[in-house]
């Protein structure tokens, strides 16, 4: 039986939803039930019916599948699948932070571990940051923002606010260069140019559009354009050429491939639905606290 059927009857067996983050490999992509970014595939996994979420994406977007839906088993294919962008800030850094800071706010990027978040006043995402920032906050209120210095950045100079910024960044999305948008323009000068905020300021400053993951599949799928030069992790393309078979998508950067997110194979998603691993377990206490910050940036 191939690889595909085999996961596909476990997965009905095991009353199981799998969901796949835009940079996971096309195989996984295709088996999914779901794909978009880690938000977005987390709220779908509080929706969900399902006993069982298989989450192909790093650990971080399991732990935020755990927190919206704590009474579902949520597991993980590979568990060393870890963020070094959300491992660059631990709950002591943060609390550290805040005691160098009275009276600030805390805004965190999703891409934290969930002990940060529960250290967090707000979360936000790439896609919603800038209005987290403009409706969650009072003009006067001092705000830290992390752990992503380039997406804090970017949005600063959207709202006109400075922030106290942690100096995180995504190594993955700082391989991509403005040499390689000089290139890629004379390569393709009819296409647009989008790329993501995690991207260094003199990227997205070269850019014609700024957007999150999702913000791209959106803006590429309704827009009339019909070539686009994609500037984020390179697995992206596959989700955004299956759904616009008619238009033509470029990669910014050959070199923007996250290690991590390509730890996940077929074979380890069967062996997830086999054995029932890697459980994510998040203590109830943070649980509670996390989802304070994300439900708040969910009422926005
Ligand atoms: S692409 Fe960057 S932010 Fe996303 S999981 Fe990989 S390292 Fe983390």
């Amino acid at each position: 039986m191939e690889l595909a059927e085999k996961i596909i009857r476990l997965k009905k067996a095991r009353n199981a939803v799998i969901l796949a983050h835009n940079y996971q490999i096309p195989d996984v992509q295709d088996i999914a039930d779901y794909v978009g970014d880690s938000l977005g595939l987390s709220m779908q996994a509080s929706r969900t019916k399902a006993d069982v979420i298989v989450f192909c994406g790093v650990y971080f977007m399991a732990e935020t599948a755990k927190i919206l839906s704590p009474d579902k088993i949520v597991l993980i294919p590979d568990r060393k699948a870890g963020c070094p962008m959300a491992d660059m800030i631990t709950a002591e850094d943060l609390r550290r932070l805040k005691a160098g800071h009275r009276g600030a706010k805390t805004l965190c990027y999703v891409n934290t571990t969930a002990e940060v978040k529960a250290e967090c006043d707000v979360c936000c995402t790439s896609g919603n940051a800038e209005r987290i920032v403009r409706g969650a906050f009072n003009k006067d209120e001092e705000i830290i923002f992390a752990p992503d210095q380039y997406l804090a950045q970017y949005i600063s100079k959207k709202v006109g606010r400075e922030f106290i910024m942690w100096k995180g960044y995504c190594p993955t999305h700082l391989k991509i260069l403005p040499e390689d948008i000089d290139r890629e323009r004379r390569l393709h000068h009819v296409a647009e140019i989008i790329v993501h905020p995690e991207c260094r300021s003199s990227v997205t400053d070269m850019a014609d559009e700024v957007l999150s993951t999702e913000g791209m599949y959106r803006y590429v799928t309704e827009t009339d354009g019909k070539e686009f030069i994609i500037g984020t992790e390179t697995g992206i393309l596959h989700r955004l050429r299956k759904a616009n078979p008619d238009k033509m998508f470029y990669p910014l950067c050959e070199r923007a491939v996250c290690p991590n997110m390509k730890l996940t194979t077929l074979e380890k998603v069967l062996w997830s639905l086999e054995d029932m691993k890697d459980e994510v377990i998040v203590p109830e206490e943070t649980i509670a606290k996390a989802r304070k910050s994300l439900e708040i940036m969910l009422n926005h």
